[in-house]
């Protein structure tokens, strides 16, 4: 095995670039699924974001042999009892962020602004065949409103307001929202026990 590739558990190379702009330059040669033969997905049936985190980065790097980062990330309601959580990606049923998000905004009618708090949660993990080198997690806070504002990013964003910022996840740019989202925080907090596991292997 070579300890210094690290396989990436996405077939898509933006999500890659994404994740090297918020860690940095590293002595890592990075890869995707896209850089190897087709392999079978990752069953992500696991009731937390951590479990199905973990679940992947095992699953790919039993596969490809290799280092893995994989993440699993999803928002959090709280007046929604913490839904749509672990099934964000498919919450009215199909991967349509559209619908999703109307879904989300039906299932929170009548709720009043003061009682829609929510918060994106990002669980990333390093793993090697058979075992768990690191983990991380990042959340960020916000209000869901009803209306859709900006058209950056993706799935819930236009509908999370960062009450700090009075502005949507979809009105910040790509290095604003890798500042403060859950996905910037977890990977910087991975790519600092990273960088120590890479010091420890000596490469
Ligand atoms: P995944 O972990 O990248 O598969 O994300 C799961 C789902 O959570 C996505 O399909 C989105 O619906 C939602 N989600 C995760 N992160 C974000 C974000 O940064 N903005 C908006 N929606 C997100």
């Amino acid at each position: 095995m070579t300890r210094c590739k690290i396989l990436v558990a996405t077939g898509n190379r933006g999500k890659l670039r994404e994740i090297l702009e918020i860690v940095g330059e590293m002595p890592v040669e990075w890869a995707t699924l896209a850089d190897y033969p087709p392999m079978p997905e990752a069953v992500e049936d696991g009731a937390t974001f951590e479990a199905n985190a973990e679940k992947k980065a095992l699953h790919y790097a039993s596969l490809a042999g290799v280092w893995t980062l994989a993440d699993d990330s999803g928002l959090v309601v709280d007046a929604l009892g913490g839904a749509p959580g672990v099934h964000s990606a498919r919450y009215s049923g199909s991967r349509n962020d559209s619908a999703n998000n109307r879904r989300l905004i039906a299932e929170l009618r009548g709720v009043p602004q003061s009682l829609r708090t929510a918060r994106f949660v990002c669980h990333a993990v390093l793993a090697e065949p058979g075992r768990v080198l690191a983990c991380a997690e990042g959340t960020v806070e916000g209000v869901i409103i009803d209306e859709a504002r900006g058209v950056n990013g993706f799935g819930y964003d236009p509908h999370f307001l960062l009450p700090g910022l009075n502005r949507t996840s979809a009105e910040l740019d790509a290095a604003e929202k890798n500042r403060v989202s859950h996905r910037g925080q977890a990977m910087r907090r991975l790519a600092e026990q990273l960088e120590r596991l890479l010091a420890q292997s000596h490469i």
